[in-house]
């Protein structure tokens, strides 16, 4: 059965300017500033994590990473659709309706790389009673030089290791450079980790975006599974450098998974007017979100988030964000 909304998580604003309207935003709490050093806004974070009806409850905390211009707001303002309208059927919306929440218009604001935290923390009945809550998380980077790739690999890490599921966004294919780049980030996660014997982080699902060769591997998550397998093979004949990032991520995570999305067309891809109505979107991609988002957010699928083996609350990922972000700070 599936779980309900029962009460959304609100909190009385104190600051009416950072909250003019009272309505959910997407909040920045993390920013790598152009000196490459982190900035962690703490005073944001514990608005969001300590409000009264979330800060004692266990956290599922769910994370989309990748560089920017890849469709990663688009994703999660249909995740945040599905969030706010679960009980329904109807999730997705209607025809013509503009999309709205993360901020995914190209062009109009400076591209951060950091974390963003939507303010509205999500309380989810799961099927066996439990109550928790859910944290969504945008994590962005350029990936363009040594130096931001740095950066990139230290915020996408801090995601890694705060969130209970990283959705890995990639355009077109997972070449070798994405492995690279998770390598390098999970590299940066294990040293933050090094006291544990369990595996260090948890669920990683690479999201392939515009994928085109469906009649070699179908779309969705079985089709993503085997081309996924086939990607992470370990070989002989292989370079030793390809077989140890290959090793080392099944080494990091408990679970890895995939999924394979199509094109969602040329109005969402290179109309500048187009403003995320369901209409301009190619069919075929709104039947794979129909299945993707509730894979990623339906009840039953959601993990609490745990370190160490132990569940976490707000409260204590509070805690950890601010622990992991000093190792960084050096
Ligand atoms: P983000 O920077 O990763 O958050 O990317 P955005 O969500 O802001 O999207 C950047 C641009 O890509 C927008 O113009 C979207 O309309 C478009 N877009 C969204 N999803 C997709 C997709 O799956 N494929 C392609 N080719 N474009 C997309
Ligand atoms: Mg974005």
């Amino acid at each position: 059965s599936w779980g309900s909304f029962t009460d959304k998580a609100t909190y009385d604003w104190s600051s009416e300017e950072e909250e003019p309207d009272g309505r959910a935003r997407p909040i920045q709490v993390l920013v790598v500033k152009d000196d490459h050093t982190f900035e962690l806004d703490e005073v944001a974070l514990s608005r969001i994590l300590l409000a009264e009806e979330v800060h004692n409850r266990e956290v599922v905390a769910i994370s989309v990473a990748g560089a920017f211009r890849k469709g990663k707001s688009f994703l999660m303002d249909f995740m945040l659709r599905y969030m706010y309208s679960q009980a329904s059927e109807e999730w997705l919306g209607e025809a013509e309706e503009p999309l709205i929440g993360f901020s995914w218009r190209g062009g109009s604001e400076r591209e951060t790389t950091g974390i963003q935290i939507w303010s509205e923390v999500f309380l989810v009945d799961k099927p066996d009673g439990r109550k928790v809550a859910v944290l969504l998380m945008d994590t962005q980077g350029t990936f363009d030089s040594q130096s931001t790739l740095r950066d990139s690999a230290t915020v996408f890490a801090l995601s890694t290791m705060i969130s209970s599921m990283q959705v890995y966004n990639i355009s077109q294919n997972v070449q070798e450079d994405d492995l690279q780049h998770l390598q390098l980030f999970t590299e940066y996660g294990r040293l933050a980790m090094e006291e544990t014997f369990l595996k260090p982080f948890q669920s990683m699902i690479f999201l392939v975006r515009d994928w085109s060769f469906p009649y070699e591997f179908g779309y969705g998550q079985e089709g993503g599974m085997k081309f996924l397998e086939k990607r992470l093979k370990i070989s002989e004949n292989q370079h030793e450098e390809l077989q140890n990032v290959r090793k080392h991520i099944h080494s990091c995570f408990t679970n890895i998974s995939c999924f394979l999305m199509p094109h969602p067309g040329l109005k969402v891809a290179t109309n500048p007017n187009f403003d995320g109505r369901l209409k301009e979107i190619d069919r075929e991609f709104i039947n794979n979100l129909q299945i993707l988002v509730p894979w990623l957010l339906s009840p039953k699928n959601l993990d609490v988030k745990e370190i160490n083996g132990s569940n976490i609350t707000c409260r204590g990922l509070l805690e950890y964000f601010k622990a992991y972000i000093k190792i960084y700070q050096g």
